[in-house]
């Protein structure tokens, strides 16, 4: 399916490839978060953008083909996590465990079953707009990526969303903490940078995990940031991070500690810079 990249991608002389001019601004218009930055950064972001989209195959199902549009829209996205990670080949090893995007028209209904404690086996649906597997493809909603210029300001974005998730699991487990550099935050070992780094997750997803309570149970206020959030702690740093790169002044305001600690991961020089 990477007929669409090679359509654009060939019709420049060899090595001189880049993604079409109207085609990029056409994307910055549509997805206002992408812009909201330097010239430096923008130039980085598109040159992050094709390199991802000569690594990545693209798979639409139930008649979905993937345009142009829609392959720069989710690969401009999926970027925008590891912009700041180092020069761009080092920055796209993030997601070097994996190859196939599939993007399904909407919502995806998927069986699930459980065991529960005492080995009752449960069957359910779940609705996904979107999924990511440790080693293997991601998945996402089309509706879901082409509203994330106005889900923005609820800081709703599904496509970072499991990038974040691809980002936690590259150390082979999705438990709310990515790889962190030696001393991050001045940390002696990895471990204590580890253990600092999950100590303040923590208590913001407790905190936020109450404000989710009160309101479910009590008729609270309704959270800002998305209630999917308190289901575990992996998911709340995909949620928040979703927040972090969509909507930095309502995030900031609600989560002003997770920006200190998002903005030294997420933006720490690289040592190769
Ligand atoms: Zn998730």
């Amino acid at each position: 399916m990477k007929h669409w990249l090679r359509a654009f991608l060939t019709r420049t002389p060899a090595g001189r490839d880049a993604i079409p001019e109207a085609l990029w601004q056409g994307t910055l218009s549509r997805f206002p978060f992408l812009s909201q930055r330097g010239a430096a950064e923008l130039a980085q972001l598109r040159q992050l953008t094709r390199e991802f989209l000569r690594q990545k195959e693209f798979h639409g199902t139930d008649g979905l083909t993937i345009t142009d549009a829609m392959a720069v829209a989710i690969a401009s996205q999926a970027c925008l996590p590891i912009l700041k990670l180092g020069p761009t080949t080092q920055a796209l090893r993030w997601y070097d465990d994996f190859v196939g995007i599939v993007v399904h028209p909407g919502e995806v209904l998927a069986h699930r079953s459980e065991t529960d404690h005492i080995g009752v086996v449960h069957d359910y649906q779940e609705r996904l707009t979107g999924e990511a597997m440790a080693g293997g493809p991601v998945t996402l909603s089309w509706h879901d990526v082409w509203q994330s210029g106005t889900s923005a300001a609820q800081g709703y974005n599904v496509v970072i969303h499991e990038f974040i998730h691809k980002i936690d699991m590259r150390d082979g487990v999705a438990d709310g903490c990515p790889p962190l550099p030696p001393n991050f935050m001045g940390a002696a070992t990895p471990k204590a940078a580890r253990q600092s780094w999950l100590e303040q997750m923590k208590i913001e997803f407790v905190r936020f995990g109450d404000q989710v309570v009160m309101e479910q149970r009590f008729s609270g206020e309704p959270t800002w940031l998305d209630p999917y959030g308190a289901e575990s702690i992996d998911e709340f740093f995909a949620v928040s991070c979703e927040a972090y790169f969509v909507n930095r002044p309502d995030f900031s305001r609600e989560f002003p500690s997770l920006i200190v600690l998002y903005d030294a991961f997420f933006s720490a020089p690289s040592p190769s810079d």
